[in-house]
């Protein structure tokens, strides 16, 4: 496995696979990798010859008070994941390669990213969006690997791919949890142990809202006031947002007819956390 920090090594690298007529997985992540990292990394490996997986937190998608001083880094404990799950390259550029000097194109939207997390963050997908894309051109992989986890996330970018003409086929993958519930992330290392208890009510609550929909529950308001109200059992939980939404456009719904996604963003404590889960099998 190599790793590399210039655009130049790297393209070089995909340059040759290409000739050899390889195909390219890529999994874009943040690092500090875990078990959900991993689910799609071996997705890759299972679908394509050689596998990408970049590790860069990219400065453009976080607000200016948000955590992208403290996000978790760990290159070390990631090169080990990444070897034993048989990664090809990882491409772990520095911002400076990123963006040079003078940077100042952008990829924006305007629907899919208002709703949800965009509510809140409002620069947070133009900074996802440019920096997939640029990863794209860079890269230029046949498939590229996102987690249900960001669920908006994935629905921007598979938007994104179509609109755009970029010719990297789309592959979501299903959440990963803890064993008792809990979406891992890298972000779960911020809670104590009393946060990290109170966290389980992400879960808990979206169970209590797929209940109620089995129980043939259609109306997206009482599944959402069902949901609040097992969020507010719990005391360090402070809602940032409940909602039903359709998968492939983020806008909100009243009936949830087709497929709907159900996601919530919770703060526990001073971190935000997100969870969702999907009504049909919408991947
Ligand atoms: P991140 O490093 O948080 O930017 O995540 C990189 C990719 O991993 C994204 O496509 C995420 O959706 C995906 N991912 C993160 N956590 C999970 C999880 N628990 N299950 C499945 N995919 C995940």
């Amino acid at each position: 496995m190599r790793i590399y920090e210039e655009i130049s090594k790297i393209r070089e690298t995909v340059r040759a696979w290409k000739q050899d007529g390889l195909t390219i997985g890529f999994v874009p992540t943040m690092g500090y990798l875990h078990e959900g990292h991993k689910s799609l990394i071996d997705t890759a490996r299972r679908e394509n010859d050689r596998v990408v997986v970049s590790i860069f937190v990219n400065p453009m998608q976080f607000g200016p008070s948000e955590d992208f001083a403290s996000y978790p880094r760990d290159l070390e404990q990631d090169a080990g994941l990444c070897e034993d799950a048989g990664v090809d390259v990882i491409f772990h550029p520095t911002a400076e390669e990123m963006y040079t000097d003078g940077f100042c194109s952008y990829v924006d939207m305007n629907g899919l990213t208002t709703e949800l997390c965009g509510k809140s963050r409002p620069t947070h997908f133009r900074g996802v969006q440019t920096v997939v894309l640029k990863l794209f051109n860079i890269v230029t992989p046949d498939r590229a690997y996102f987690g249900q986890k960001d669920a908006q996330q994935l629905a921007v970018i598979k938007r994104m791919v179509t609109d755009l003409n970029v010719g990297t086929e789309i592959v979501g993958c299903p959440i990963i949890r803890e064993k008792d519930g809990l979406a891992k992330s890298s972000r779960n290392t911020y809670l104590n142990e009393e946060e990290r208890k109170a966290a389980l009510i992400l879960h808990k609550s979206l169970e209590v809202g797929k209940a109620l929909l089995e129980s043939g529950e259609t109306d997206a308001a009482a599944v959402k006031a069902a949901i609040t109200a097992e969020l507010e059992t719990e005391p360090l939980a402070k809602i940032d947002y409940v909602d039903v939404v359709d998968f492939d456009t983020v806008t909100p719904v009243e009936k949830t007819e087709g497929p709907v996604l159900v996601a919530i963003a919770v703060y526990i404590g001073k971190t935000r956390l997100i969870d969702n889960f999907i009504t049909c099998n919408a991947l």
